[in-house]
């Protein structure tokens, strides 16, 4: 059986399991262990880093991997660059799983920036009151310390050090545009601060901020390894097919 590598923490990552294994690929899916909650998935697990792009050649070879799927978030900074470096020096083809950006439609009000961290600049030029952070956990630390401006931050896990005036609603996506409404309403919201993930799941805030006619700061994506990138979990199954071979077996 062809052995796949597949980098999770993604809905492409969770289907694309389930296509490989009925495809007769023996796929191992991999995550960094930062969410405690995880879907059971088709195919094996593995849980934690690999200590870098050194710790993943290593595991490359030690575990016979035939191929590598890279279906990190578009978020993720390091991983696709480990993935690239790893694969390239053990000489395994690699692919990149990279779902299309969100782009704003006539109504919207984005303001776009190059990373999180100049995301509480930009509420404030805004003049915002009180903003929606759906930047993760990880992301709503660029917001620590910023105590002019009310933040009702919603991730799946507790963000860590933000003032305690912060509301925090713990809740996963997919979400849908009536209730993002309500929740925007409710909280009495007047900016929203997003990452351009793109996907379905999460792009209903988007239209209920468009609907409200209230400004997203939009987080852009970080750089990408060099290497193919395929759009869908359609995509990245026929490009498995194309290197390893029509069927895993
Ligand atoms: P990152 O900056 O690219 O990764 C940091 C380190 O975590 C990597 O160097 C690697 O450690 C380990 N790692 C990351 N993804 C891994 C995987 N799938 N399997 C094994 N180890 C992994 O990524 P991140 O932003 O911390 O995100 C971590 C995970 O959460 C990713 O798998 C990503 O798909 C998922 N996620 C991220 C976001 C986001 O907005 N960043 C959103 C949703 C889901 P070693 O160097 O030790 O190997």
């Amino acid at each position: 059986m062809k052995r796949v590598l597949l980098f999770a923490g993604t809905t492409e990552a969770t289907a694309l399991a389930d296509r490989l294994h009925e495809a007769g690929y023996d796929v191992i899916s991999s995550f960094a262990g930062v969410t405690r909650k995880r879907r059971s998935r088709a195919g094996r697990m593995r849980v934690g880093g690999f200590g870098g792009a050194a710790g993943l050649h290593r595991y490359l070879a030690d575990e016979g991997i035939d191929v590598v799927v890279d279906a990190t978030h578009p978020f993720a900074a390091r991983m696709p660059f480990n993935a690239r470096d790893a694969a390239a020096a053990a000489g395994v083809a690699r692919c990149r799983v990279l779902r299309p950006a969100w782009a704003a439609s006539p109504g919207d009000r984005w303001v776009t920036v190059g990373s999180v961290g100049e995301a509480p600049g930009a509420v404030r030029r805004l003049g915002a009151r009180r903003v929606l952070l759906t930047v993760g956990r990880q992301g709503a630390a660029a917001f620590v310390g910023v105590d002019d401006v009310e933040l009702v931050v919603r991730s799946i896990e507790a963000p860590t050090g933000l003032p305690p005036s912060a509301t925090v609603i713990l809740d996963q996506g997919p979400f849908d545009v009536h209730a993002e409404r309500q929740l925007m309403v409710e909280h009495r919201v007047d900016a929203v601060v997003a990452k351009n993930s793109g996907g379905t799941a999460t792009a209903a805030k988007l239209v209920a901020a468009r609907a409200l006619g209230l400004p997203v700061v939009m987080i852009d994506r970080p750089a990408q390894p060099d290497g193919p990138i395929v759009g869908s979990v359609d995509e990245a199954l026929d490009w498995v097919r194309t290197v390893a071979g029509r069927e895993g077996r």
